[in-house]
Formats: structure tokens, C-alpha cells, sequence
């Protein structure tokens, strides 16, 4: 529909066209330039982080980082069933399964108490190798998940994963400019943080992604995975490596995004405190989204759960569509997907929950006060 106040749109108004051009003049169109070292700099900086290594997507991010810290073929990964399906693919791109767990009811991070049990009670050490019993596969990683860019209970998850000597990688995709106790979303003991900048995302370089980290070693061997494993000037190549190398295009994009950090994620969060206020006390049914206590996050998207089925949302999304207002069914937890019915999971009344409850609103950084009002209206009234 023609007017329709969008979910989430790019904010392009600051230097992207100028650095777009400038890029282009400087025939540096491709994967090396000063434009991706300054972006990797300024991610890193956001992040809280020593160093970023650009690449091409999220997904190739969360592949390139598992991959680093040594998740192959048949190895088990811990994660979150309620994500986007990105975080699970790059888990079985690497050869390995994702083993979902379910998720907090509030802020909807992977449940570290539940993930405590699941490792102590189902799995066990052979030979230093640690376990699951019923599969005998060995348990590679752990992966939370910082939804919708705020930040889960992440001193809980990576108490529990260094219990069991297990890597942490921080699937924080929307979360640059979130904070946890105030710092920085790299900055919560993941050996790496992955992020993306596809076009839907608060900052976005049309497409694009990064992994952050403190350790230099380990941002090498993820610099070396993505950029084809190439070893001294000739054309040797010491292991399987990938070719997710962001371009010098993207980043300029990605710079101008940069330089407006504060202002795009402070824009997330006024949108978010209008939505609470706006809905915070109408009805027991309807509650706004909610971060873990402790959390500042980023705020990606706002919206509301609605107790009730999946039909009754489905009726609310069409109402709020006809009233100009654009609303479409969000993720769907991991354990209901076809490519992983058969993955290892707990049980997952939380993540069935939010799928049929879920309802993100309006959420673009360029989104007008009056705007969002029409949101609150039409959905008051669809109501
Ligand atoms: C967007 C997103 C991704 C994937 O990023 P791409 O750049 O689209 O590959 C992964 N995980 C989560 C939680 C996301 O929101």
C-alpha cells in the first residue's frame, strides 16, 4: 500500500552519498580501502572491542567466527531458539547442529540456567572431549543471541560456558550502541561479537557485516578465514577459507552510518519509550517489549505480545494494514523450522510464546512523533 508507515527504513541523510562518490573517484571500489579500515575502526571503537574485521554479511560473520574458534563437522552448537534463522545457518554451515535452547520471557535471551542444566546433566567428558550423552556429539560452542540489538544476561551465559571451557560467540547483529551494566556490547566476555549491516538493520552498509573481539590472534585467523586463507604473496592457501570480504563501496556507506551512531540508536530508543508509554498500562493482554534488567540496548525494533492464538494476531496485523500501518508476522523460533525439526532442543514454551504473540511496530529511526501516534491510534483502535 501507497503512504504506508513502513516497519523499518534506511536513514541516509548524513555523508553516504558524499563517501559513496568520493569512493568511487578514488577507483578503490573493492575490498581493500581506506574506507573499510576506517569502518573496521569505528566498529571496533563502538564495540568496545581491539580490533573488527569487516565481511560481507552477518551470516558469513557468525560463520567466519564459529569457524575461528574451531566448530566443525558434527559438533553441536548452544543457541537460542528464538532468533532469526541467520544465527542457525551459519552454525550448520560450519558442518555443525545448532542445539536450541529456550529463551528468557523477558528480554528473550538464551536461558542460562536452563543452558547450565542441559550441559550438566546431558552431556559428559570423554577423553577431555565434553558430550552429549544421546548423540555422542562433542559441544563446540555457545552462542546467545542479543535480541532485537539489547543485550541478554550475558555474565549468566558466559559463567556457564567458561564452566565447561566453551568459546562464546555473541550473535549481536542489531546490537551496535547497546550496553549491559553500562559497556559496550563487545565489551561482555564473547570471545567474539558479530554483527550485521544488512539494509533492515539500525546501521547498515546496504549489506555487510563485522566480527569484534579483544584477542589479536583470534581477529587474524578470522582476517585470514575471510579473506580466502591466503599465506605469503603467491597463491598458497592453508586451509579452506572464504571469500566474505566487505567492499571499500559498503563501507563508505557503513563510515557515514558510523559518524551517526548515537543519533540513529538514540532515535530507536525515544521510539521505544513512546511505544512503552503509549501501552505500558491498557491491558494485561497487551505488554511492550522488554530488555533484561541491567540492559541499555539498541533497540532495533519496538512493538507489543499480545496474549491470545496466532489468528487473532494475524486479524490485528490485517487491521492495522488497511489503517495504513505496516505489520508483518516476525521471526519464527528455530526448533519450528524445516532445516532443523530434528536439532537437539529443551523444552520451549517461551519461544512458542512470542511467535504467536509477537507484534513489532513502526521502529525507523526517521519515523515523526505524529507518525508513531497514527501507530498507537490504529492499533488502539484495531483493538
Ligand atoms: C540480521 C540478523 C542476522 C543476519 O545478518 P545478515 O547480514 O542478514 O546476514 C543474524 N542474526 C540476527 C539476530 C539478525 O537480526
Amino acid at each position: 500500500m501507497v503512504g504506508m508507515i513502513p516497519l523499518a527504513i534506511p536513514d541516509l541523510n548524513g555523508n553516504e552519498a558524499r563517501y559513496l562518490q568520493e569512493c568511487v573517484q578514488s577507483t578503490f571500489v573493492s575490498s581493500v580501502g581506506a574506507f573499510v579500515d576506517r569502518f573496521e575502526g569505528l566498529v571496533a571503537e563502538a564495540a568496545g572491542c581491539a580490533g573488527a574485521v569487516a565481511v560481507s554479511s552477518g551470516t558469513a560473520a557468525l560463520h567466519a567466527a564459529l569457524t575461528a574458534v574451531g566448530v566443525g563437522r558434527d559438533d553441536l552448537v548452544i543457541m537460542p531458539s528464538y532468533t532469526f534463522i541467520a544465527t542457525a545457518n551459519a552454525v550448520a554451515q560450519c558442518g555443525a547442529t545448532p542445539w536450541l535452547m529456550d529463551v528468557e520471557p523477558v528480554g528473550w535471551g538464551i536461558d542460562p540456567e536452563m543452558t547450565q542444566q542441559a550441559l550438566s546433566q546431558e552431556c559428559e567428558r570423554v577423553d577431555g572431549v565434553l558430550r552429549r550423552r544421546a548423540c555422542g556429539r562433542r559441544v563446540a560452542a555457545v552462542l546467545p543471541v542479543q535480541p532485537l540489538g539489547n543485550p541478554c544476561r550475558m555474565e549468566a551465559v558466559t559463567a556457564v560456558a567458561r564452566g565447561f571451557e566453551l568459546p562464546v560467540i555473541s550473535d549481536a547483529a542489531a546490537a551496535l550502541g547497546a550496553t549491559r551494566h553500562g559497556k559496550p556490547v563487545g565489551e561482555l566476555g564473547a570471545d567474539l561479537t558479530c554483527f550485521s549491516f544488512n539494509g533492515n538493520k539500525t546501521v547498515t552498509c546496504g549489506g555487510g557485516g563485522a566480527v569484534a573481539g579483544q584477542d589479536a590472534e583470534l581477529l587474524a585467523r578470522v582476517k585470514h578465514l575471510t579473506t580466502t586463507a591466503r599465506v605469503g604473496p603467491g597463491y598458497d592457501h592453508d586451509v579452506v577459507g572464504f571469500n566474505y570480504r566487505m567492499t571499500n563501496l559498503q563501507a563508505a556507506v557503513g563510515c557515514a552510518q558510523m559518524e551517526r551512531l548515537a543519533q540513529l540508536v538514540g532515535a530507536k530508543r525515544a521510539i521505544h519509550a513512546r511505544y512503552v508509554a503509549a501501552f505500558a498500562d491498557i491491558s494485561p493482554e497487551l505488554r511492550p517489549f522488554a530488555q533484561a534488567s541491567g540492559s541499555e540496548g539498541a533497540w532495533w525494533f519496538s512493538g507489543i505480545m499480545l496474549e491470545g492464538d496466532t489468528q487473532r494476531l494475524a486479524r490485528l496485523r490485517d487491521d492495522l494494514r488497511a489503517a495504513g500501518v505496516d505489520a508483518r508476522p516476525f521471526w519464527k523460533p528455530m526448533h519450528l523450522q524445516t532445516p532443523y525439526l530434528d536439532a537437539p532442543r529443551s523444552a520451549m514454551a517461551v519461544s512458542d510464546a512470542i511467535w504467536q504473540g509477537v507484534l513489532p511496530l513502526p521502529s525507523s529511526t526517521g519515523l515523526r512523533a505524529q507518525q508513531q501516534q497514527q501507530v498507537i491510534d490504529a492499533l488502539l483502535q484495531a483493538l
